[in-house]
């Protein structure tokens, strides 16, 4: 699981992680939601230790991302991130975009790492488009494109950051779709989302962050359907 511990984060002078405790068990989707500047992508990049941090811990399968001691680069293989912009390599054909980091990262041989990736492009529904540069693919095909690249290292929690917000509408449910087949194949996630419904429908729990703190966490019914605070009240009415 992942255990964040009244963790504080600053840039220079500007405190953007209050002091967020979160706790996300084995097989949980848990969407944070919150206005822009709540400091969502800040404490995805933070769970990732792509970011440091002033204070707390966070510990993945009881290891702490932030101690010295600990080996980032091993610890990353087991998060997995997916971003709003999609960053596959364009040169490389969408096989190749996957097989990458199996490969370089992971020593896998080449055909294994090919075996592999022609997998998860299966698995979010790309098995046809191995071949196809991504500048050929729609938006959609591009995420999902991304999720297959950070599956193929074998992550036991997937992180996504409003991977859908820069989607033509029309395009967003089948990304939407990949990630409710793989929380039904009991992925552990952790999902920033302005997507209300989506959060409502497949979220175990929701964070409602707030100015770098969490606000209010519950089910999707009782932070979403019947908000607590006010501030979550007023968020919610913004965003449906
Ligand atoms: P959200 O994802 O909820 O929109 P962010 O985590 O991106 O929020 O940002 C939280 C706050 O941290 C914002 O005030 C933002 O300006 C600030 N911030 C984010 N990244 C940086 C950075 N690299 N340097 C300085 N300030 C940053
Ligand atoms: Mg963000």
């Amino acid at each position: 699981m992942i255990r964040i511990s009244n963790v504080q984060k600053a840039f220079g002078s500007v405190i953007v992680l209050k002091g967020i405790d979160l706790t996300i068990e084995k097989g949980e989707l848990v969407c944070l939601i919150g206005a822009s500047g709540s400091g969502k992508s800040t404490l995805l990049q933070c769970i990732n230790g792509l970011e440091p941090i002033q204070g707390g811990e966070i510990l993945v399968d009881g290891i702490s991302v932030h101690d010295p001691k600990t080996d980032i680069n091993k610890l990353r293989c087991k998060l997995g991130i997916v971003f709003q912009q999609y960053n596959a390599f364009p040169h490389l054909t969408a096989l190749e975009n996957v097989a990458l980091a199996p490969r370089v990262v992971a020593k896998r041989s080449r055909a294994e790492a090919r075996a592999l990736a022609q997998k998860h492009l299966e698995h979010v529904g790309l098995g046809d488009k191995g071949d196809s540069l991504p500048s050929q693919l729609s938006g959609g095909q591009q995420q999902r494109l991304a999720i297959a690249r950070a599956l193929a290292m074998e992550p036991s929690y997937m992180l996504f950051d409003e991977v859908t917000s820069a989607l033509d509408p029309e395009l967003v449910g089948e990304v939407l779709e990949t990630m409710r087949l793989l929380k039904s194949e009991g992925m552990t996630m952790v999902v920033v989302t302005h997507d209300i419904n989506f959060a409502r429908e497949s979220a175990d729990r929701v964070a409602f962050l707030c100015q770098g703190e969490v606000c209010e966490i519950g089910t999707a019914e009782e932070v979403i359907d019947h908000p607590r605070k006010e501030q979550t009240q007023k968020f919610l009415r913004r965003e449906k």
